[in-house]
């Protein structure tokens, strides 16, 4: 039986940065994933800039390879464009290095990492044991559950939790053009887009929206001139319909806090893991100090609606005759969403 104060069960952006900072903090903890590194995971890479200022302030210096792109085309149904150029450009990252650097960085500063998968959780005497599939058994006083949208410490939190939304990828040539494509349309159902990320070596193209199938993602590519190649999907989950824990702290995808309107995950993936780690060095409810983040999400679910109906769509139609007002909206949420969280370091 082997004893740990924090058992982080997951290795992606979330259980990487939450292990470096615990381990920062002296907190006995070990990181375990099902998976060797470096490996792949479906996600477009975009890290807008209050998350590489996030990450930045996190986890200094943590060296990862980037294509900057500030170059933004957004489309509406055909009728509407405008591009623009950001402030501060999204960094495109090739998630397969990008999560690597991350655990390389917590395992080069003495973090322990093992590859396996929990197969039982029980809780007895206070105490939380996770069988592995291995025979191993680990006793921990916090789990931390940051094993993505199949999490399977949430399902053990809840049993029945849905599995969210299809968002499906395809790796395509590069164009040669430095720029994000977003297409939005009202015939996607809602909250689905059509996005080109260009990284350093490929450009991702992707759609996903609350029904999507291998049918329609066909068709959106057909319908934005994409040729045929292998398509990959994965679930997002997007709810936070599980019972909270104090001992238990779910975070990442495992907990549901992507955006609701975007699926922008890796910025509240890495602001959840934050509050987990404060949660635990501070001895502090991980409901009390997420309750920010939580109330985000609930906004969210409101925003996305008007969002993606017919006035949302009007407005954005609108919105494109001045791409001036769309960059300032942008390069605005950016600007605050970076300066909220400075604020709330500083009031720590
Ligand atoms: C198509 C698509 C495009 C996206 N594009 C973007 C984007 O451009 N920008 C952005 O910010 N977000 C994007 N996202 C969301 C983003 O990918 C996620 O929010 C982010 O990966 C969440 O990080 P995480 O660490 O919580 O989970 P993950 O990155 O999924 O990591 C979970 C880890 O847990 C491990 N694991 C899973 N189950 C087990 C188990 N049973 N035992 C042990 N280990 C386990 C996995 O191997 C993995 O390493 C996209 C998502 C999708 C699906």
């Amino acid at each position: 039986m082997k004893k740990v104060e924090v058992l982080i069960i997951g290795a992606g952006p979330a259980g990487s940065v939450c292990a470096n900072l615990l381990l920062k903090a002296g907190v006995d903890c070990l990181l375990i994933d099902h998976c060797t590194f470096p490996r792949d995971k479906i996600c477009g890479g975009g890290l807008t800039s209050k998350t590489w200022h996030l990450l930045e302030r996190l986890i200094p210096g943590v060296p990862y390879e980037y294509n900057p792109v500030s170059h933004i085309r957004l489309n509406v149904d055909n009728q509407a464009r405008c591009e623009f150029d950001i402030d501060e450009p999204i960094r495109i990252v090739q998630r397969k290095y990008f999560d690597h650097a991350l655990l390389k960085h917590y395992q080069d500063h003495g973090g322990e990492f093992i590859q396996g998968a929990p197969d039982k959780i029980e809780e007895r005497d206070g105490q939380i044991f996770v069988t592995l599939k291995d025979g191993m058994q680990i006793a921990c006083h916090y789990l931390v559950g940051a094993d993505g949208t199949n999490s399977f410490v949430r399902r053990y939190l809840k049993p029945d939790t849905d599995r969210g939304i299809l968002a499906m990828e395809q790796y395509v040539e590069k164009s040669g053009d430095n720029s994000i494509d977003v297409t939005l349309s009202q015939s996607y159902c809602i909250g689905g887009y059509f996005y080109r990320f260009p990284n350093k070596e490929y450009d991702i193209v992707g759609f996903g929206d609350a029904a999507t199938t291998p049918a329609k993602f066909r068709k959106v590519m057909n319908d934005n001139g994409v040729p045929e190649g292998k398509a990959r999907g994965a679930f997002i989950y997007l709810s936070n319909d599980y019972p909270l824990h104090d001992h238990i702290i779910l975070i990442g995808d495992a907990g549901g806090f992507a955006n609701r309107s975007t699926c922008e995950g890796l910025y509240d993936a890495m602001r959840t893991a934050e509050n987990a780690a404060k949660a635990i060095t501070q001895n502090i409810p991980f409901r009390q100090v997420n309750a920010g983040i939580f109330r985000k999400m609930r906004k969210e679910m409101w925003v996305t609606k008007v969002f993606f109906s017919g006035f949302g769509f009007a407005i954005v139609k609108w919105l494109c005759h001045h791409p001036g007002a769309v960059k300032w909206i942008f390069d605005t949420k950016m600007r605050r969403e970076t300066w909220l969280k400075k604020k709330d370091d500083s009031a720590r």
